[in-house]
């Protein structure tokens, strides 16, 4: 029978094109009461202009489309890069559904976290029975190696005390009195997916080497990737760590735990760094963290508890591994193996081949403040121009740092950074100041949609393309990879503004 044919079940896509409908559609909108058609197109033209731009910049009370995300969602980030962890988000089940999906949308694994489910009652009356019954649940049901807890609004609006918390629920024996239970407190309504991160971090590192600190070092690097959801970087960080005979411990490796083997079985806990290592970071010489913004507190707290120096250094471009390279060569006294030299003078060439498609193209980009630094000292290299730079998560700091960084060059002389705006600001920037080019995560697309600018997919999430978290934006390969993206976008834009027989194909050309 027709209707049992595989055949005909339809994808969405096309599935709502039917006109069955497309009927109910129309039928539908009769009710609906919506306003007149030509008005709605005239409002959608008129959010275009220069007079409605400085409108949308004059609202103070609102935000739309953040490029940011929550606390808690940083924090178990940082958790899972540890064995056997367990992330336990403390507050309602509905914010853990969301941080899940989030991740498995970006990274197409499963991501486990559990909540602690507080709804009213625990609203009222505080969240410790929950904690209390989650901890023993948890411990029992999943075997982890350690539980880390983060916290989400509802805990922190009734000021939820975890500490005393995770002791009433090791005395009660939900868990074992020596078992690693670290924390973090992780409101939302400060800060973003990268404070968490950071908190989470300064907790776990906290608890796991308290008391662990020895006489002399053990020789290490400690690595902190910060709010890193590119694979291709933590394998590419190890690659180059090995090739120059870096003895290392990642802070932390989640990059098994987020892209492991389809063999057939699930594991619950994929690789990650071994608590062990991790105790014994105290002890290393130094800790480079390639991402700023997301170690503030963790860096301090290394310098101030561990007496150990750390720095930052953003491995992107030619410039930044370069300065990578030299730091790891002058820590270690080893020489920059020949092979990283050839892959620094094949990137080189690279761009060479593709300058005269990247000069002075006028750029728009949007992210969290490290991946926006490295991204525009990439800019700045290959002769683009960064003209709107939207940080939604930004601080003074960051401001004045990225503010240096676009002084050194007089392709950074038109930026401008929009510190605390979001995507429905930058709109009207495309809009009223067009670029030939956005740089952003996957809701760009939508300001693709409205505004044709072509956007080259970045940074985090990407839900709506495959793959691109498994390659690398850090060393050599990562400037081919951002390259890449970079210059065959614009060449795809290229052949669509080009395509008409007769008209414009003239320049329809197969060489570029
Ligand atoms: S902002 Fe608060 S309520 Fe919303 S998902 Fe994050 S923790 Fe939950």
């Amino acid at each position: 029978m027709a209707q049992n044919n595989i055949d005909n079940i339809k994808d969405h896509a096309e599935l709502f094109h039917q006109d069955e409908y497309q009927e109910l559609f129309a039928a539908k909108k009769q009710f609906e009461g919506g306003h007149d058609p030509d008005l709605v197109a005239q409002t959608a033209e008129w959010t275009k202009t220069w007079e409605y731009r400085e409108k949308n910049f004059a609202r103070e009370a609102l935000t739309v489309n953040p490029a940011k995300a929550c606390q808690p969602l940083g924090a178990i980030l940082a958790a899972v890069g540890f064995e056997g962890t367990l992330p336990f988000v403390h507050g309602s089940q509905g914010c853990v559904a969301y941080f899940r999906s989030h991740f498995t949308r970006h990274f197409k694994e499963p991501f486990s976290a559990v909540s602690s489910s507080m709804t009213e009652d625990a609203a009222v009356f505080g969240g410790q029975n929950n904690l209390i019954d989650g901890l023993a649940n948890s411990y029992s049901l999943y075997n982890p190696k350690m539980i880390a807890i983060c916290t989400t609004c509802m805990a922190e609006v009734i000021g939820d005390d975890l500490q005393a918390f995770i002791t009433n629920a090791k005395a009660a024996g939900s868990v074992p009195e020596e078992f690693p239970v670290p924390y973090a407190h992780t409101p939302s309504f400060v800060g973003s997916h990268i404070t968490g991160y950071d908190n989470m971090m300064k907790g776990i590192l906290s608890n796991l080497t308290k008391g662990k600190k020895a006489e002399t070092t053990n020789g290490k690097i400690n690595f902190i990737p910060g709010f890193e959801t590119y694979i291709g970087n933590l394998r590419e960080i190890k690659r180059i760590a090995s090739l120059v005979g870096v003895n290392y411990t990642l802070l932390a490796d989640n990059s098994d735990y987020l892209d492991s083997p389809n063999d057939g079985e699930y594991r619950m806990y994929q690789g990650g760094t071994t608590l062990e290592d991790a105790a014994d970071s105290i002890n290393a010489e130094t800790t480079i963290a390639f991402q700023s913004y997301s170690t503030t507190k963790t860096r301090e707290y290394i310098e101030k508890e561990w007496h150990q120096p750390t720095s930052v250094v953003r491995p992107v471009g030619i410039r930044g591994t370069d300065e990578f390279l030299i730091k790891l060569s002058a820590l270690t006294g080893k020489p920059i193996p020949q092979e990283l030299e050839d892959e620094r003078g094949r990137a080189v060439d690279a761009l060479t081949d593709s300058q005269a498609w990247l000069h002075g193209k006028k750029v728009a980009l949007y992210g969290d403040p490290d991946l926006v630094i490295g991204l525009v000292q990439f800019l700045l290299e290959i002769g683009a121009e960064p003209v709107h730079i939207v940080v939604s998560n930004t601080t003074h700091e960051f401001e004045a740092e990225l503010r240096a960084l676009l002084d050194t060059s007089p392709f950074g002389a038109n930026a401008t950074i929009w510190g605390g705006k979001d995507l429905w600001h930058l709109r009207s920037l495309l809009f009223t100041e067009p670029v030939d080019l956005l740089i952003g995560n996957s809701y760009g697309k939508y300001l693709w949609r409205d505004t044709h600018t072509p956007l080259v997919r970045i940074g985090y999430p990407i839900f709506d393309r495959h793959h691109l978290h498994r390659y690398s934006t850090y060393g050599y390969q990562g400037t081919i990879n951002l390259l890449n993206w970079i210059v065959n976008t614009l060449l795809d834009e290229l052949d669509r503004n080009t395509i008409v027989p007769a008209k414009t194909d003239i320049s329809y050309d197969l060489i570029r």
